[in-house]
């Protein structure tokens, strides 16, 4: 694998592959010293020209935990307000030799081009309304945690798809991964032929008992440019999930950030079904893993990248 582009790229023994890595790795983060060497004296350059706080946190902290050293550039403060075009940024930076860049973009497409006009190995960090891969991959990997697998798992995607690059990075992950998804909004928050990406559609909540996990989605605003909703309150009364409508049995996950009071309520957020909290802390371990994938794992399959980190070196 030499970038992480799409999930569309991966296959199921590949994920299954990263996951494992992660949970690997998930043993390095409760150690007091959280440090592997495994990419020592390498550089990462992470690219965000969108607002972040769990993406951006956790690829800074997976680079560091694998000891490598890491930029983060963002939009605000960075060249990029100047007007300087991507091409030129991602150009400035190879000049660092980076061994992977990060990007989050606005724009649809946005990484692939950068694998294009770098060396380096590029990762999604969410482009546009396109792909998430890693928040993908992190929810796969709190659900393995949690069910043990996810074949036969009936899993409900509720909210604005649309908007959404998380709906689609998720349904194709869900789906390699053996899981039944159904996609769940109303009809000007669903794209058009959605179900040709393997799920099934509804417009209501009626049948929502039968979802073992609901994931819930965030009620895109800034991406908005007409009327999706009536309004907020008729939107939240229809599709809101809250703790009465969940039953003890369901699983909640929702990626971040939540508009509480919206599409999801309080009582459901803090409910003791919610994996919110538990996909966050997948973030880490599951970055540490994809960067290991892309700048380790073929290089060198058979090394430990949990080896505790070697006592410093005298310069
Ligand atoms: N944090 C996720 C994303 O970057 C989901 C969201 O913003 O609603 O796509």
């Amino acid at each position: 694998m030499r970038h992480l582009l799409s999930i569309e790229d991966l296959d199921r023994a590949e994920i299954e592959r990263i996951l494992d890595r992660a949970a690997s790795f998930a043993e390095v983060s409760g150690r007091e010293i959280k440090k592997v060497p495994t990419l020592r004296g390498r550089t990462i350059v992470n690219l965000f020209y969108e607002a972040s706080t769990r993406t951006s946190s956790s690829f800074e902290l997976a680079a560091k935990r694998l000891s490598a050293d890491v930029v983060s550039v963002r939009s605000s403060g960075s060249s990029v307000q100047k007007g300087e075009s991507l091409k030129d940024t991602v150009q400035t930076l190879s000049a660092y030799d980076p061994a992977a860049i990060v990007i989050r973009s606005p724009h649809a497409g946005a990484a692939r081009l950068v694998a294009g006009w770098t060396t380096a190995a590029v990762v999604n960090a969410g482009d546009g309304k396109h792909e998430h891969p890693t928040q993908a991959l992190l929810d796969v990997y709190t659900l393995r945690q949690r069910l043990g697998g996810l074949d036969g798992v009936k899993i409900w995607i509720v909210g604005d798809v649309l908007h959404s690059r998380v709906a689609r990075s998720d349904i194709l992950a869900f789906r390699k991964m053996g899981a039944e998804v159904t996609v769940c909004g109303p009809p000007t928050l669903l794209p058009r032929a959605v179900e040709t990406l393997g799920c099934r559609v509804e417009h209501t909540l009626d049948r929502l008992a039968e979802a073992d996990v609901v994931y819930v989605l965030r009620l895109q605003q800034e991406r908005m440019v007409d009327a999706y909703v009536p309004s907020l309150r008729e939107y939240a009364s229809v599709y809101q999930i809250d703790a009465r409508r969940l039953s003890p049995r369901q699983l909640l996950m929702h990626p971040g950030p939540v508009n509480r009071g919206v599409e999801l309520a309080a009582d459901a957020i803090d409910s003791p079904q919610a994996l919110i909290v538990q996909q966050v802390e997948a973030g880490v371990v599951v970055r540490m893993a994809v960067l290991y994938e892309l700048l380790a794992g073929a290089r060198a399959p058979e090394s430990s990248p949990v080896e505790p980190d070697a006592a410093p070196q005298p310069a």
